[in-house]
């Protein structure tokens, strides 16, 4: 066994963990962070497999997040674009709908489709104009409540929720039930109507990627899992010790929960299904949404459509999203997911090529009504918490919440 000393020592390299790092190197700080896996990034990494580039589920960078535009060197990302709205499938048909705010020419398009009646449009219209109105701060202070009961008390129809914000928010918030809440569904749509979906050129494992590079050489360990926060420092599972002035814990939130003797958050899981294709079984950059309710998946993308270079040159890639309790068997989820996007596509999915399935047990944290981000870093003498549990759980949540814990840090330790 042996013992190594560090100033501060973070667990886990996603997204939070590379933030508080960041921050702390720049002031100087002598930080090392332990990761228990083979690379940073956490819940964002881009495994690249036979040429393509499998992100770790379907996730996209909202351009709206302020986050990333603090943390982040976005030009160096080559951000592309998803094209506002949604190309919704509904009764053996697609139909777009967008904002017509942003997209005039779509709105004869967004009145046909028969996702909800004429007044279900015109509430989606004074929602979007309400949340265009209202600061992300003034958000998280109006009362909570379920997702559900947001959209039944602003009236729309019980139609318009399945077919469109169902699906929606199943993909956006790990959410078929619609029951996380109220606040985030608000503050993640004000984001969705003033900006886009997007995704790095090279995958979103280029997100983490570029913040590790700016750590000083040796700040990341690998295949270092911490089994315990102890005394004046943490044990790892292969027995050696690091001391630290502080320890913060940058994992998962029910991990964070067990090492740190924290109320579990909860977990919100997803699956999600890869394939390639000799051709895009659609042109568009729109994310497809099951209006049906067929199931098992909410969402589908061509992502390269969105970006080409997620594939080799000639090839589509199709990431197929299907939120919810994980079903037991790959293969069985895998025969579920085919058979209903053959109704969509046709018999030309056969020819498809199945590349990967992921089942996330823990997508997101739970974050039901009573949901409060800004949540306390420092729980006890020399120890610290952050990640997407303690704000909110997204990119941005992460990134600002490993910011926070930064400062706190600083703040506590060297001024
Ligand atoms: C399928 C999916 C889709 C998503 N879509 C979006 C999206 O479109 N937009 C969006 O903004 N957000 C999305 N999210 C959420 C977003 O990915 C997360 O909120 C964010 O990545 C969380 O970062 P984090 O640093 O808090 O935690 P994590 O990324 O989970 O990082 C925790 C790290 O701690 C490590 N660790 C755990 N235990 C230990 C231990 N004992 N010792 C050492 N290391 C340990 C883990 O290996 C991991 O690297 C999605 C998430 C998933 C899963």
């Amino acid at each position: 066994m042996s013992t190594d000393r560090t100033d501060v020592c973070i667990v886990g390299a996603g997204l939070a963990g590379l933030a508080c790092a960041r921050y702390l190197t720049r002031s100087g700080i002598e930080t090392l962070i332990l990761e228990a896996s083979d690379g940073v990034g956490g819940r964002i990494r881009t495994d690249v497999i036979d040429g393509f580039r499998l992100d770790r589920g379907f996730q996209v960078l909202l351009t709206q997040y302020p986050e990333p535009h603090h943390q982040l060197r976005i030009d160096d990302l080559e951000l592309c674009r998803f094209e506002p709205g949604a190309l919704v499938r509904v009764r053996g048909k697609f139909h777009h709908v967008s904002d017509p705010l942003r997209r005039p020419t779509t709105i004869w398009d967004t009145l046909r489709a028969p996702v909800g009646t004429i007044a279900d449009k015109a509430r989606l219209a004074a929602l979007i104009l309400d949340l265009r109105r209202t600061t992300p701060r003034e958000l998280l202070r109006r009362p909570d409540r379920s997702t559900a009961d947001e959209l039944r008390a602003r009236g729309f129809s019980a139609t318009m929720v399945d077919t469109f914000w169902r699906p929606l928010f199943a993909g956006i918030q790990l959410d078929p039930e619609l029951e996380v809440s109220s606040r985030r569904f608000t503050l993640i749509l004000s984001m969705l109507a003033e900006g886009d979906a997007a995704v790095p050129a090279q995958g979103m494992g280029a997100i983490p990627a570029q913040m590790a590079a700016d750590l000083p050489h040796g700040t990341v360990t690998l295949d270092a899992r911490v089994a315990s926060i102890e005394g004046d420092g943490v044990a790892l599972t292969d027995g050696r010790r690091i001391t630290a002035r502080a320890v913060i814990v940058a994992t998962e939130g029910p991990t964070a929960a067990e090492l740190l003797g924290l109320r579990d958050p909860g977990s919100r899981p997803v699956s999600n299904v890869q394939f390639a294709a000799d051709a895009a079984p659609i042109p568009d950059r729109l994310v497809v949404l099951d209006g049906d309710g067929s199931g098992p998946a909410s969402n589908l993308a061509v992502m390269t459509n969105i970006a080409p270079g997620y594939a080799p040159s000639g090839r589509a890639l199709i990431s197929v999203e299907v939120p919810g309790p994980l079903v037991p068997d790959d293969g069985d989820l895998l025969d579920a997911v085919r058979t209903q996007v053959r109704g969509w596509f046709g018999g030309a999915v056969d020819s498809w090529t199945h590349l990967r399935t992921l089942r996330i047990a823990h997508g997101h944290p739970d974050q039901r009504p009573g949901f409060s981000p800004k949540q306390a870093i420092r729980v006890g003498d020399g120890r610290y918490v952050c990640g997407d549990h303690r704000d909110n759980a997204s990119i941005q949540g992460a990134l600002y919440s490993g910011r926070r814990a930064a400062s706190v840090v600083l703040a506590d330790l060297y001024r």
